[in-house]
């Protein structure tokens, strides 16, 4: 026959279990959250493409396929900072990126300049500055490895997007640049900028303006989050 102690005890082991086994599930199921930033909107145009598209336009069709094409990815969760025409200026950008906390910020851009024969994608990814001597002795927390974490996780990021628009546009990359991005300034985020081609070269604004290549565009952006 069963004692108190003894059921206690059994009760006891049951619920550590439970316990245990609960935060196993939560550790494997963490998901990854993606903000997706297509840049421009409402009076913002950026630049124009033609009399009815402009560049904002073309940044929120790719991001609302990003975010259909990874609906289902059970382990991502994707955000917007607009999934309409609407204006939203810098610091409301950077107020969803403080709220949302992402693992990865992705923005949306489209090119123009350099004359006509500009051509091709372009990455950037934020320079997050080195401390100096008296900041990091000032530092008693861990900004300096944090810096360095965005720094490492956005330049990865980079590489793997250049290799997934690489294999769309063959050498058509202009490579990866470092540069302050205003959307990051001030904040430690990783984060990838994308000028998806330049608007002022003919050959690739017929690309940006075909449906096909915006699928195509968003194809390789949505397979390189799932490869972060
Ligand atoms: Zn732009």
């Amino acid at each position: 026959m069963l004692d108190k102690k003894k059921i206690l005890l059994i009760l006891g082991i049951l619920v550590s279990l439970l316990i245990f086994t609960s935060g196993d599930l939560s550790a494997a199921g963490k998901k990854k959250i993606i903000l997706i930033d297509p840049a421009h909107g409402g009076k913002e145009q950026g630049i124009k493409l033609n009399k009815d598209v402009s560049e904002k336009d073309i940044t929120l069709r790719v991001a609302l396929s990003i975010k259909q094409l990874l609906a289902k990815e059970n382990n991502l969760e994707v955000f917007l900072t607009r999934d309409s025409d609407k204006t939203v200026d810098l610091d409301d950008r950077k107020d969803s990126i403080k709220k949302i906390k992402p693992d990865l910020l992705l923005s949306l851009h489209v090119n123009g300049g350099f004359g006509k024969d500009a051509s091709g994608f372009e990455l950037y990814y934020p320079e997050f500055g080195e401390e100096t001597v008296k900041e990091k002795k000032a530092a008693k927390d861990n900004t300096s490895e944090l810096k360095n974490k965005c720094q490492n996780e956005s330049l990865r990021m980079a590489k793997i997007i250049q290799g997934n628009m690489n294999a769309l546009f063959p050498r058509k990359g202009r490579g990866l640049r470092k540069a302050d991005l205003p959307v990051t300034d001030g904040l430690l985020v990783p984060a990838v900028s994308v000028e998806m081609g330049f608007a002022t070269n003919p050959e690739d604004k017929k690309k940006l303006l075909s449906v096909n290549t915006q699928t195509e565009i968003a194809k390789a952006l949505a397979k390189s989050i799932k490869s972060f």
